[in-house]
């Protein structure tokens, strides 16, 4: 009964303290997709500035993908189909656990809040299991990365898409799987789990392991007011990934100015 009573205060606090920061936010000049929240100023995440949601946590990537999905591909949320997850993060699984038209299966080798315990480079569903895939940010920590495209590839529908990000670099791909201590790999990679830093040479990465390849820079999707406006990264690119040209119809990019 205690520990009941416990949680129920800490949850009551929790609301109340969300309640305060929605006031003192309300005439925020930003605004948060994932949460709805409008933000006087989002909050800086280690040496990044303006990173994450001060309501809900979002990162620049969350707001952007949540963005990307809702307004050009809503034919997610419209009929049956069926969605990958891996590495959930609770900003999206939100948005796409409430639609009753996804089904919706998370997916991870070491997350404990997930439905299905998975290793990418060895997925146990057959061909074609899957209409949309989501994995966002998780390839750069994978060393057989291929091995993981290739089987996203042969899981996902040949009318659906998979949108694959990472953190690209200005140069080529750099990576040596012999770099195994923390520090040197946050030294050559970016942070000490990575085991690669990608390069511009992501797309083609992602081509030679079956996939058709579409970017959309946000810089093409977004103008310079609603960057600063929804809190982004202006020179990231979302990298969506289709098995045949009918994947393709998925993505709409004639509602490029809906965002307001
Ligand atoms: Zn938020």
């Amino acid at each position: 009964m205690l520990p009941e009573i416990v949680d129920n205060i800490r949850k009551l606090k929790h609301s109340a303290t969300a309640r305060i920061a929605r006031i003192k936010h309300y005439q925020g000049k930003h605004f948060c997709p994932c949460c709805k929240g409008r933000v006087i100023a989002f909050n800086n995440w280690q040496h990044v500035q303006g990173e994450t949601c001060p309501h809900c946590g979002s990162a620049r990537r969350h707001r952007l993908l949540h963005l990307f999905l809702t307004q050009h591909a809503p034919v997610m949320f419209e009929a049956r189909k069926c969605l990958l997850h891996i590495a959930p993060e609770n900003y999206l699984r939100r948005l796409f656990q409430k639609n009753p038209s996804i089904e919706y299966i998370s997916a991870d080798l070491s997350m404990e809040n997930v439905m299905v315990k998975m290793d990418i480079t060895d997925i146990q569903f057959p061909d074609d299991s899957f209409d949309f895939i989501i994995c966002n940010h998780v390839l750069e920590h994978v060393i057989e990365d291929r091995k993981a495209m290739k089987e996203f590839c042969r899981v996902l529908n040949p009318g659906g898409f998979a949108v694959l990000q990472v953190p690209v670099y200005p140069d080529k791909t750099i990576e040596d799987s012999s770099v195994v201590d923390p520090q040197e790999r946050k030294r050559l990679f970016g942070l000490e789990d990575h085991v690669r830093k990608y390069g511009q040479d992501y797309k083609q990465r992602l081509e030679e392991s079956g996939f058709i390849v579409k970017t959309f820079a946000v810089k093409e999707l977004f103008t310079h007011e609603q960057i600063i406006y929804f809190g982004l990264y202006e020179g990231e690119t979302i990298y969506t990934c289709f098995k045949t040209e009918k994947g393709f119809q998925n993505i709409r990019i004639d509602n490029l100015s809906s965002y307001h």
